[in-house]
């Protein structure tokens, strides 16, 4: 008897890493986007520092629970045993999802909510790990995406999402407060699509951090105020850029932009975390 309660309890441990004490951040690596003209998004090459983008990933481990924010553009299956990297179009990643989740000590079955910043397909890339999840969603996201009507490219990336249990974000104040405490929070910030979102996360030892989606790309957005052409609603973009900005001011936070190339390259990646 001893020995199966003995079991059971190393069984428990065992479905992902104990719940922390204080929020962390953990920032994966989903690899890079190689950008031949960045035209489509406003700028000419020699306006710009570097013309290529990262993809960034992101746990939030609560000590209620754990959120995945954006999912990449090429699925963890194309990364082959044994292989250096693997390419979707013009993505290209050299570690899964999966592999960086366990470093951590979580597997994508123990996550408890997804939320992704928008539906274009480099955000996409591996919401189907996760569709034992809840998906935290502005119901525009869900409608467009789950009747092919959003331009996401590969969306057998994400047809797992359908049976997914889900809760929609949207409300009056645009903020969906996942735990219930302050500390992550879905701040509506449409513009780039439909509904456009990005993720506040407050921590006990460092700065907060906004983790803005794609309502920008490249830092030199911030300084010309350029809108990408591929924007659904640029005089939205603008709108959402404003607000963001007071936000960040007023909750003393920094801005994370998750395609920038040199601004990520510098943050600590998991295993290390930001709390
Ligand atoms: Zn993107």
């Amino acid at each position: 008897m001893r020995t199966i309660l003995l079991l059971a309890a190393t069984a428990l441990a065992l479905s992902g890493a104990d719940a922390p004490k204080s929020v962390r951040l953990y920032v994966l690596d989903c690899g890079r986007l190689a950008i031949d003209d960045p035209a489509r998004l406003g700028f000419k090459k020699e306006q710009l520092k570097t013309v290529d983008l990262s993809m960034g990933c992101y746990l939030i481990a609560h000590p209620k629970g754990t959120l995945f924010w954006d999912t990449g553009a090429v699925p963890d299956s194309y990364l082959k045993p044994g292989m250096a990297k693997a390419s979707l179009t013009y993505g290209t990643i050299t570690k899964s999802i999966t592999s960086q989740l366990a470093a951590v000590g979580y597997a994508p079955k123990d996550i408890n909510f997804l939320a992704i910043s928008h539906y274009h397909w480099d955000h996409i890339g591996n919401a189907n790990l996760f569709a034992g999840a809840t998906w935290l969603t502005p119901k525009i996201e869900r409608d467009l995406m789950l009747a092919g009507k959003s331009d996401s490219r590969y969306p057998e990336n994400y047809s797992l999402l359908k049976n997914s249990k889900f809760t929609v974000t949207d409300n009056k104040t645009g903020e969906y407060d996942v735990f219930g405490d302050g500390t992550v929070i879905l701040k509506a910030t449409p513009g780039h699509t439909e509904g456009h979102t990005s993720l506040f996360v407050k921590l006990k030892n460092s700065q907060p951090v906004v983790l803005s989606g794609d309502l920008y790309h490249y830092p030199e957005e911030v300084t010309t105020g350029i809108v990408p052409p591929i924007d659904v609603n640029k005089d939205q973009t603008t709108k959402s850029r404003k607000d963001l900005d007071a936000y960040i001011k007023k909750q003393k936070a920094v801005l994370w932009i998750q395609h920038d190339l040199l601004q990520f390259e510098k943050l600590k990646k998991a295993p290390q975390f930001y709390e």
